[in-house]
């Protein structure tokens, strides 16, 4: 199974973090998705198969009013759903998720930021009661960005890893990244990414993503992969307009690293390179540039401030 889509139901979450990974936190309107994009969404899964993998995220996802709504209509719908939460709730709503969407749930990540968590031993706890109450079925990774590592936060990862092991759970270390690119980090951050692939190169490449998978936003619109706002050719369009689909052919990357998360998980990034085409999407994207900056330039703004403040 390597085709997936991933729907954004909300820009809101309870958190603050600085560099806000999923750079949700840096958007001023932070909408959740209205009940006509909910409609629209499920009009378009119908017309999928079944081997699709649905990614509910956010922001915080289950801030979404509708959040439970959504997912068990999901799992009618027998679609294999994952989830990504923060892990700010209590326990019984993680319970309620595993009822209502049984076998279904394929997995549920959980993300833990160092900087938002208030009481870490109520954390520890926590996590643990979860790992130790979750359904065998659903899989879990522990997702833990990496910002300004010091003693106590690695102290504090020591902690998080010993439960890990404990229930044979994986940890993720998240290397940050804003505005399509991955910050740099110290000798000491550095050590955390030692184990992982180097950095994916990208261009000219052909991609799946967008034929198989597509990031869907709060307010319908579509891009191929998480690095699209600023590439003309990775609209796809807004699943609110009837019209709206997948390409249906491979198109190549016009990026030269690829930074989205799950491209070698799905295997979407293949051998085959076409550079006349990369090309030939480069030099669109540069005419459209003026246009792209002026429908972003809120984005942009805040990326820019954001990081200022991070570096
Ligand atoms: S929890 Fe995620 S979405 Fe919320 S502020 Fe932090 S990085 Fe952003
Ligand atoms: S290689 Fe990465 S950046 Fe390029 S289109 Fe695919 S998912 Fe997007």
């Amino acid at each position: 199974m390597n085709k997936f889509i991933d729907f954004i139901i909300t820009q809101k979450c309870n958190q603050n973090c600085t560099y806000c990974s999923q750079s949700k936190q840096q958007q001023k309107k932070k909408n959740h998705a209205t009940k006509e994009t909910i409609k629209a969404f499920f009009d378009f899964i119908e017309t999928l198969d079944k081997d699709f993998e649905i990614t509910i995220t956010g922001g915080e996802a289950l801030l979404h009013p509708n959040f439970f709504e959504i997912i068990e209509k999901l799992a009618n719908y027998n679609f294999k759903i994952n989830l990504i939460s923060n892990f700010s709730f209590n326990l019984e709503t993680y319970q309620k998720i595993f009822s209502i969407t049984k076998e279904n749930l394929n997995k549920l990540d959980i993300s833990l930021h160092l900087d938002e968590i208030k009481d870490f031993s109520a954390i520890l706890m926590k996590l643990e009661q979860f790992l130790k109450s979750k359904p065998k079925y659903i899989s879990t990774t522990i997702l833990i960005p990496i910002f300004k590592l010091d003693q106590i936060k690695e102290e504090k990862i020591k902690k998080i890893n010993l439960i890990a092991e404990k229930y044979n759970t994986n940890i993720d270390f998240q290397h940050i990244r804003i505005l399509n690119k991955f910050i740099k980090y110290n000798k000491v951050e550095e050590k955390y990414f030692s184990k992982k692939e180097k950095i994916e190169k990208s261009y000219a490449h052909y991609c799946s993503a967008g034929s198989k998978s597509a990031v869907i936003y709060e307010d319908g619109s579509v891009y191929r992969c998480y690095s699209s706002r600023f590439l003309i050719k990775n609209y796809l369009g807004n699943i609110k307009d009837k019209n709206f689909k997948l390409y249906n052919n491979l198109k190549v990357c016009t990026q030269k690293y690829c930074t989205c998360p799950k491209p070698k998980q799905y295997n979407q990034i293949l051998p085959k390179k076409n550079y006349l085409k990369a090309f030939r999407n480069v030099f669109i994207n540069y005419i459209n540039m003026p246009l792209l900056v002026l429908k972003n330039k809120d984005i942009i703004k805040n990326k820019l401030e954001q990081f200022i403040k991070i570096n």
